[in-house]
């Protein structure tokens, strides 16, 4: 396994100079973080300044006002040592500039390229980025599988992820693939944080061992084809709201900086079902992001 894989593997590797380490560093070094990684430490600095940036150059101010409330209870949460500063413009920019942004956007890249590489890397061989082949499964009833204990022992992840719901930030714990656990964290933090608590992320659904689903309308169940949810490598978000087919509000809603939620998560690389077909099509499915695959799925492997 590459040295960039073994970063990927979890929250506390280092990522190599050729994979955004610069970034990383230099985002450290601005946030006096000794530990030169892409971790939760790092990504919580970057986001409590970027909640005060934002209460400061884009004027969500107010104290009575729910968004002010929601960035405010984030700052804290995320970095309590932290003094916010967002009163003063010029104070704010100096702990939040654009370089930030720009290094963060070098991680981004990074990441998207990483997942990228995945689709020409053979997902089925022994020496696959995510380790797949030494998957196994047993069918059972509805579609879902019972996945080898070994297999899930070693590569799936006990996380806790930060999002936004009912305009506060809540801890959530899920299960994810170890190596997509932090960029989950990322991109759904991230999406809490710019839609300054408008979306709610009511319900986030990651590892589910199951085949794909059937399309609505369809009672027969596809038993070929294994979701990435297996694997621990796609989430849902809010099912309820984005069904196959709907225009869903995770890719309509926007807070104050006209951001739309599935866009921020996408920007961390991850593929998103909403691009899967315009609003009325049945492939359309916009609850759902996944580690980037050419054919949205892969095929049961015996
Ligand atoms: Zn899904």
């Amino acid at each position: 396994m590459s040295s960039c894989g073994d970063a990927l593997q979890d929250f506390s590797r280092p990522l190599t100079p050729s994979c955004g380490q610069e970034a990383v560093s230099a985002l450290c070094e601005a946030y006096g973080l000794s530990n030169p990684v892409f971790g939760v430490d790092l990504i919580d600095k970057y986001m409590a300044r970027l909640a005060n940036y934002l209460l400061a150059v884009h004027g969500i101010s107010g104290s009575g006002s729910p968004r002010f409330a929601f960035l405010l209870d984030a700052i804290k949460t995320l970095d309590p040592n932290f003094v916010p500063n967002y009163e003063n413009r010029d104070e704010a920019l100096k702990v939040f500039n654009p370089r930030h942004e720009i290094l963060m956007l070098a991680v981004k890249q990074w990441v998207a390229k990483k997942l990228v590489f995945y689709r020409k890397d053979d997902l089925y061989s022994d020496t696959a980025l995510f380790d797949l082949a030494s998957f196994s499964f047993t069918p059972k009833d509805g579609g879902f599988i019972d996945v080898s204990s070994t297999w899930v022992k070693n590569y799936i992840k006990h996380v806790t992820l930060r999002v936004s719901r009912g305009g506060k930030l809540v801890s959530i714990k899920r299960s994810l693939h170890k190596q997509v656990a932090s960029f989950v964290y990322a991109a759904l933090l991230e999406a809490s944080i710019l839609t300054c608590g408008d979306y709610s992320f009511d319900s986030v659904q990651t590892w589910v061992p199951r085949f794909i689903r059937p399309a609505t309308g369809d009672s027969k169940q596809d038993l070929y084809h294994l979701s990435l949810h297996s694997f621990g490598l796609a989430f849902d978000v809010n099912p309820s709201r984005n069904k196959r087919g709907m225009a869903g509000d995770v890719a309509t809603l926007t807070g104050p900086l006209n951001l739309i939620p599935g866009n921020i998560i996408e920007s961390w690389g991850f593929g998103w079902g909403a691009r899967w077909g315009s609003v009325g099509d049945p492939g359309r499915d916009p609850m759902h992001f996944q580690m980037y695959n050419p054919h949205h799925f892969l095929p049961v492997i015996v």
